[in-house]
């Protein structure tokens, strides 16, 4: 079977972002991927119990999604409210799903402080950016899924291809 891929909610049209939004990904190889079967959307925030629409969250200033899984650093809103615990519950319920559904690769919205995989908002709410993992994609990285950002859907999918390709193949 075509191995499967946990996409973040927002990017398949779901309004579930923390504005209400979503962030629909139009990519054919998306729709290659649901014809296919391969697709396990999933929003870790939403998963936590966290609302639609909820206050902008970022790691605090200097931290890493790492260090927020250790229990070390928090992901704050800006008034300073922590919800790092409804974070590392949203990382860990993506990383259960991933698992359950035999995910083996992620396709992520970047810049979230969940599901960003090449950068994240820098902890001071002005939109600037820093490279970095959100904290669910740190968490499925660290189980081993390999995880893209939707920038980079066609990297993911030339990688599901070997990934398939390797799979088939007899054993030598
Ligand atoms: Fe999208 Fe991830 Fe944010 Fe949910 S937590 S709205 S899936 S970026």
């Amino acid at each position: 079977a075509p191995a499967r891929v946990l996409v973040s909610a927002c990017l398949l049209g779901e309004a579930v972002r923390w504005d209400g939004s979503h962030k629909r990904l139009d990519a054919a190889v998306l729709r290659q991927w649901q014809a296919e079967g391969r697709i396990v959307g999933f929003c870790p925030e939403c998963a936590a119990g966290l609302p639609v629409p909820r206050p902008a969250a970022e790691i605090e200033a200097g931290a890493d999604a790492a260090a927020v899984l250790a229990g070390r650093a928090r992901v704050v809103t800006r008034d300073g409210t922590d919800l790092s615990a409804a974070f590392v519950a949203g990382a860990e319920a993506a990383w259960q799903a991933a698992r359950d559904a035999g995910a083996v690769a992620a396709l992520l919205k970047d810049a979230s402080p969940s599901c960003g995989s090449r950068c994240v908002h820098d902890g001071r709410f002005a939109g600037a950016t820093v490279p970095g993992r959100g904290v669910a994609a740190a968490r499925l990285a660290a189980a081993g899924l390999v995880v893209f950002a939707e920038t980079e859907i066609e990297a993911a999918q030339r990688w599901l291809q070997a990934h398939d390709a390797d799979s088939a193949a007899p054993d030598s």
